[in-house]
C-alpha cells in the first residue's frame, strides 16, 4: 500500500487516534470501515477481515478494512 493513501485515509478519519478508536470499536462491534487503498475513497462498513473488495470510485479491487490497513 502507497503511504500517501495511508497518510490520506488517516487524515479523513482525524489523525492516528481516530484510526485506533475506529479499530477498536470494530473489533468490539465486529464491523469496520472499508477505505481503498488506489485513491482512499471510504467504501462502507465491512467486516473486520474484508480485502480486495472492488472500489466504488475506481473499481480497482483495493478496498480494505481499517483493521486490515492499519493493523
Ligand atoms: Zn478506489
Amino acid at each position: 500500500m502507497k503511504q500517501t493513501i495511508i497518510d490520506q485515509i488517516t487524515s479523513d478519519i482525524g489523525g492516528p487516534d481516530a484510526v485506533l478508536d475506529s479499530i477498536q470499536t470494530a473489533m468490539m462491534e465486529n464491523i469496520d470501515e472499508g477505505y481503498c487503498t488506489e485513491c482512499a475513497s471510504f467504501y462502507g462498513n465491512v467486516e473486520p477481515d474484508a480485502r480486495r473488495y472492488a472500489c466504488h470510485v475506481c473499481n480497482k479491487k483495493e478496498v480494505y478494512s481499517l483493521t486490515e490497513i492499519f493493523l
